[in-house]
């Protein structure tokens, strides 16, 4: 039976890269760190990294899109991403390995079946991606926004797994040692969201079906692994799920997730909000 697997192999400002496969699919999300460590990262969760074949990104900040062009000189990967990311790369991909998307059109590489979403960022065009292999099995990985919209959260329904920026506590944002006009854009509704609008998403989102939660992108000097998991779990307590919760490190690979004991057989009913 074909499966997802998804793997956190960095998550943070200090560089993010994310691996999902399926079948002989097998795509990095996001380039943030330098290729070595790339290549350290994969291998420490049994992947090599040649047998990737193409890279997604989300946005050009350098902690998502540093490796891209040497990824592609190098292994020859393609690199898709809107053409607003591919326009402002520091160093962008040979032209035959850029392939552009747009948000809310899907596209298969391989087994896979991709959509990006257009997601608030004070980037060119930032999208976060859906992901699903055919067979019912369905994940996300939504970074990098200042807000959700409606658009955004009807996007991540019915999901089995969900990468979701916590970014940061709000109180040690305010309280914190970054100059005000970094506070106020890590605040607004093109930065990053806190743990509480984090948490927000998680319970317009949550359904029996969803499994796990990966806690990403979290601020080094402004959150905590257990404020913005507190955050999480008050969520899913309250709502009586069981899903994971694992917070993504900057430091070192998670553990991969594979969605294979996750695939059900019908979509949940949309929540009431979406009705
Ligand atoms: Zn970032
Ligand atoms: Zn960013």
């Amino acid at each position: 039976m074909r499966s997802v697997r998804l793997c956190v192999l960095s998550s943070g400002s200090g560089g993010n890269c994310l691996y999902v496969e399926t079948g002989a699919t097998r795509v990095l999300v996001d380039a943030g760190l330098p290729l070595k460590e790339t290549a350290k990262r994969c291998a420490s969760v049994g992947v090599s990294v040649k047998d990737v074949t193409d890279v997604l990104l989300t946005h050009e900040h350098a902690d998502h899109s540093h490796a891209a062009g040497i990824l592609a000189r190098r292994l020859g990967v393609q690199v898709h991403a809107t053409r607003g990311t591919l326009q402002s790369l520091r160093d962008p991909p040979p032209p035959e390995l850029k392939v552009p998307l747009r948000g809310g059109e899907p596209f298969q590489i391989g087994d896979l079946r991709i959509t990006p979403v257009a997601v608030p960022h004070d980037a060119s065009e930032p999208v976060a991606y859906v992901f699903e292999d055919g067979m019912g099995a369905r994940a996300a990985i939504v970074t990098d926004l200042g807000c959700a919209p409606r658009k955004v959260l009807l996007a991540l329904q019915g999901l089995d797994a969900l990468v979701l920026e916590m970014n940061h506590d709000a109180r040690m944002l305010l309280e914190g040692p970054y100059p005000f006009s970094l506070k106020r854009r890590i605040r607004s509704d093109l930065g990053h969201l806190s743990n509480a609008q984090g948490a927000q998403v998680l319970a317009q989102v949550l359904h029996p079906g969803l499994r796990h939660v990966v806690l990403a992108h979290l601020s080094e000097h402004n959150n905590t692994e257990r404020c913005a998991r507190t955050a999480a779990e008050c969520v899913l307590e309250r709502a009586g799920s069981g899903a994971n919760v694992v917070v993504g490190s900057q430091a070192r690979a998670l553990e991969p997730l594979d969605l294979r004991a996750c695939v059900r057989i019908s979509r949940p009913r949309q929540l009431a909000l979406f009705a």
